[in-house]
């Protein structure tokens, strides 16, 4: 057996201790076999004859596979014929464990998303009650009516988040199915990047995060989704704020030769290296999700809405230092 396990290690790389360890278990079932051939013809009782088992098979290189075993004994006259069948099963098998995978990722979606989606129903419950019990109160004074305005922007503001929420789950099935339909036409990038901004004025104000706008207003003509571009945009922001300590952001619009680049950069927690790739897959996440809510879902959903207008989107970064988001569009080319 020596010279054959030497060969074998050479030609696959294996272990020693794994051929040893396969080689050990070939042996032993091979010996078992022939215990239960002979305790058929003992007693007549042969467990695994006449059904489907499942187990694995050693390859002559020494690669175990999955098979089917059916194993059956036929009598004429006096002697036994025993007739065993295997099947090679691997792409079966295979096949089943994509569809756990694929349960399993479904279950995880699922708890991430309750559990994403329970946090802003919990506050807005809260919200609601405490402007109720005011209200029962009858307090006309002034400081109530504020109490209870301030109240009621919060749980908009909860509202707005579930939507979101909700919006980026129903993104990722669409694209997921094939069905992301995109209504283009003419727009100027650099005005919907500003309307955007204009939307965040009153959170950059209310968090107190100095936003600084760099570059000169320019002309960035390009064939898009408003509401998905509006979106990217949206989602870099958010992001930004959300990982940005507090600290200050820039944002700028440049047409570099036939693109328009978007710059969105922060100074907040940052991206270690061997992250940066695996935060555009779908429900990838660079923090302990305990930390700063989300679904692990905008950046998968910015990166399919981008390619999908012939653009790029990239992220430089150092941990603790902070991040650069770029996204590159085509320009309309010039007549
Ligand atoms: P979410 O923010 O909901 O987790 P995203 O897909 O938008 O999902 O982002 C994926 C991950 O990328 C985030 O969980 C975070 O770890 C990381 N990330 C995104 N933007 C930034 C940023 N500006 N700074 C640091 N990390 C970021």
């Amino acid at each position: 057996m020596i010279p054959l396990w030497t060969d074998l290690v050479d030609k696959q790389h294996f272990a020693v201790s794994e051929l040893i360890r396969r080689y050990e278990s070939c042996r032993h079932r091979r010996r078992s076999s022939i215990r239960g051939v002979k305790h058929f013809l003992k007693t007549g009782e042969g467990p695994i004859l006449n059904q489907r088992i499942e187990t694995t098979a050693l390859r002559r290189d020494g690669t175990e596979f999955p098979v089917e075993l059916a194993a059956s004994a036929i009598r004429t006259g006096g002697t036994y014929t025993f007739y065993s069948f295997l099947r090679d099963i691997t792409d079966r098998k295979k096949s089943e464990e994509n569809l756990k995978d694929a349960i399993r990722a479904r279950d995880e979606f699922i708890s991430i998303c309750s559990h994403e989606l329970k946090t802003p129903v919990t506050s807005m419950k809260l919200q609601f009650q405490m402007a109720v019990r005011q209200l029962e109160k009858g307090d006309p004074s002034v400081q109530a009516r504020e109490s209870i305005e301030k109240r009621s922007y919060t749980a908009i503001r909860q509202l707005d988040r579930m939507t979101s929420l909700i919006e980026e789950m129903l993104d990722v099935s669409r694209i997921s199915a094939g069905k992301l339909q995109l209504d283009k036409a003419p727009l100027d990038f650099h005005d919907l990047t500003h309307e955007v901004i204009e939307r965040f004025s009153d959170q950059f104000v209310a968090l107190g995060i100095p936003l600084e706008m760099r570059g000169k207003p320019v002309r960035a003509m390009v064939v898009g989704d408003r509401y998905r571009l509006e979106q990217v945009v949206s989602n870099l922001i958010t992001n930004a704020i959300k990982y940005g300590s507090g600290r200050p952001i820039q944002i700028s619009v440049a047409v570099v030769g036939e693109k328009v680049r978007l710059s969105v950069t922060d100074q907040g927690i940052g991206i270690a290296k061997e992250n940066l790739e695996r935060i555009f897959e779908r429900f990838e996440r660079a923090v302990r999700s305990s930390n700063i809510s989300g679904l692990g879902l905008g950046l998968y959903i910015s990166h399919q809405f981008v390619e999908a207008h012939g653009g790029r989107i990239e992220v430089d970064s150092e941990i603790g230092k902070g991040s650069i988001f770029t996204v590159e569009l085509p320009l309309i080319p010039a007549a």
